[in-house]
């Protein structure tokens, strides 16, 4: 028997246990009870000691030395992929103790729900001491793995987008730097303005709900695999390529809900594109943070944000809320919805700004695990950094550090690939445009050539190669920073009149 069939039940049990994990924060986050936190906290705290086991275990390590030496009995791409994804995720957790594992995945099982307190309160102390255990934490496992002379915080990048370190992210966070800071300030004197007042009034939640269904389907969300459910923080999660999830929140603006939907519509149409021979093994997800970020941003701007997209559907759109949007034209309507605000808030930010906000959680990042920054100056750095680069201080922590869920699950280096995402986007953006009539299909309402070049390009490999290796597949070169920055240039330029 090969090492690679000794391998898979460990395999097929890892994932089995991964998914009842998933599932479970999925329920943490839409329907379950107030009171379920605690107990909750201690079945996944022992799931993921099971997960552990199957997923690292002594057993697993050897037959994985194996299957490396028995190279050649491996029979696919695919085997071959699993094989390496496995190694790394062994390698991810191997020198963590299972009680500190199981002991931090309690800790931030519970941290969600103090996090959760905390922002209710705009009390950012009660979060604090939450937050500098799963930083010790966070640290302790990271330097379990570095190799020497390895920076922690690099370790953590590499779990979110591989072969890319503090190096080529300072380059590119210092372009966005460079460009997007002076021509933000550049529109915001020169630039004409645009009226966005339409877009808040009595939009009702139930049309709101019907608005947001009819554009996940629109854009190619498929219901027959997918499921839309309500959460204070919108996110995609998924059990396998027929069992996608999506959230969105409803409120008295409706492009916040209509533009988060396309954005989740855009992650879930990713994991629904992974080959069959891939979903529930450890390759059958998207290739990095980012590039799942690319897709979804893709959906989300590059597509939803077009004047072109909107004109076989405005009509329907104006049907449904004719007191709001009657009178208004379509192109009135596209100038809204691009219209350039520097906010607080991230997700709410405008195509712009947006990288600024990712700029911020970046640099406060490294100054936490780098530079070992107390967590309680963290309201201060980031109001400071805020009206630096924004022009715009919070007033409380609700609207400031408290905004972010990531910090509560222990996620640190997650951040960049959202900027990196949108830049990935960018590229491909313009290399589509070179070979198909871009525009054009979204005026006859075509997605489905669209979306078929991305499932054809990038869905569908899954893990098989890394963020770099897509783009340098699909657009003919390497990742390239200098194609974002001309994208929103030459898109807010025009929509703003302005010289970029
Ligand atoms: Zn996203």
């Amino acid at each position: 028997m090969r090492a690679y069939d000794r391998l898979k039940p460990y395999m097929e049990k890892a994932m089995a246990i991964k998914t009842a994990l998933t599932l479970f924060e999925w329920d943490n986050e839409t329907l379950a009870p107030q009171e379920a936190g605690e107990l909750t906290a201690s079945v996944i705290g022992l799931l993921s000691g099971e997960y552990l086991e199957a997923a690292a275990g002594e057993e697993v390590e050897q037959l994985l030395a194996r299957c490396e030496a028995e190279d050649a009995a491996l029979s696919s791409e695919a085997e071959r992929a699993i094989v390496r994804e496995m190694k790394e995720e062994l390698e991810r957790v191997r020198d963590i103790p299972k009680e500190e594992y199981q002991e931090f995945a309690r800790l931030t099982a519970r941290s969600a729900s103090i996090w959760a307190k905390a922002r209710e309160e705009q009390n950012f102390a009660v979060f604090a001491p939450a937050l500098a255990s799963i930083i010790r934490y966070q640290k302790k496992f990271a330097g379990y793995r570095a190799q020497k002379g390895e920076a922690l915080y690099d370790v953590m990048l590499e779990d979110y987008e591989k072969g890319f370190t503090m190096e080529s992210l300072d380059r590119f966070f210092g372009l966005i730097k460079t460009h997007l800071v002076p021509f933000l300030q550049k529109i915001k004197t020169e630039g004409r303005r645009i009226d966005d007042s339409f877009l808040t009034g009595d939009y009702p939640e139930y049309k709101q709900e019907k608005l947001a269904r009819f554009l996940a389907e629109y854009v190619g969300f498929d219901f027959k695999r997918g499921v839309l459910a309500v959460s204070a923080h919108p996110f995609t999660t998924n059990l396998h390529n027929k069992d996608v999830r999506i959230t969105t929140h409803y409120t008295k603006r409706v492009d916040s809900s209509l533009f988060s939907v396309i954005h989740e519509a855009g992650h879930g149409i990713y994991e629904m594109g992974i080959r069959n021979d891939l979903t529930l093994t450890p390759v059958g997800q998207g290739a990095s943070m980012g590039m799942h970020e690319s897709q979804s941003r893709f959906f989300e701007n590059m597509i939803g944000r077009s004047e072109f997209f909107w004109m076989p559907i405005y009509e329907k759109l104006r049907g449904l809320f004719p007191d709001e949007l009657g009178e208004i034209p379509l192109e009135a309507f596209t100038d809204a919805v691009n219209k350039v605000q520097p906010g607080l808030i991230r997700t709410e930010a405008d195509e712009l700004t947006y990288s600024l906000h990712v700029l911020i959680r970046y640099e406060i990042e490294k100054l936490l695990i780098e530079e070992d920054m107390d967590v309680r100056e963290i309201p201060r750095v980031w109001a400071d950094k805020y009206e630096e680069y924004l022009g715009v201080r919070p007033s409380h922590s609700g609207e400031g550090e408290l905004q972010d869920i990531h910090w509560s699950q222990g996620s640190f280096g997650y951040f960049p690939s959202y900027a990196l995402g949108s830049a990935f986007a960018a590229q491909i953006y313009y290399h589509m445009r070179e070979n198909m009539d871009f525009d054009g299909l979204l005026a006859r309402g075509e997605l489905g050539v669209i979306r078929e070049y991305l499932r054809e390009n990038i869905h569908q490999y899954g893990r098989l190669k890394t963020s770099r290796q897509i783009l340098k597949d699909t657009t003919g070169e390497d990742f390239n920073p200098l194609y974002y920055i001309r994208y929103l240039k030459e898109k807010y330029g025009k929509i703003y009149r302005v010289k970029n």
